[in-house]
């Protein structure tokens, strides 16, 4: 189950752009340890929100349809976290003119660890 930290991320996911909430999902569905919760932790934030939490990018702070959603992964390994993110990086592909970008990343700032999915308008399933 997707759950959500607080009911401002809960109502925010209705304006998940739809690959970025297929790429959640699919985390969720198939590539989430056996025993972790799923708590989606901040999809929008606002530009002070964003400065506040020590983001590198605003890509939190556009949308709707919203390009970022991260899942709290407080208490994991980082093989543990560094697994689930390799996943979705051989699946999709945030920008194939911009291969260096991942589709997912484990994260430490603002309300804790966590791993960051993003997409972009490029962004395409490569297997
Ligand atoms: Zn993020």
């Amino acid at each position: 189950m997707i759950e959500f930290a607080e009911a401002d991320e809960r109502e925010e996911w209705e304006g998940v752009g739809p690959l970025l909430k297929e790429i959640v999902t699919y985390a969720h569905d198939n590539l989430w340890p056996a025993g972790r919760r799923f708590i989606v932790s901040s999809i929008w934030r606002s530009r002070l929100e964003n400065a506040k939490v020590g983001a590198k990018t605003l890509i939190h702070t556009v949308g709707p349809p919203y390009r970022a959603v991260d899942a709290d992964v407080c208490g994991w390994s980082k093989a543990e976290i560094m697994e689930v993110c390799a996943a979705i990086n051989r699946r999709w592909q945030y920008d194939p003119t911009r291969p260096n970008i991942p589709a997912a990343y484990g994260e430490k700032h603002g309300t804790g660890p966590h791993i960051h999915f993003q997409v972009h308008a490029n962004t395409v399933l490569v297997t």
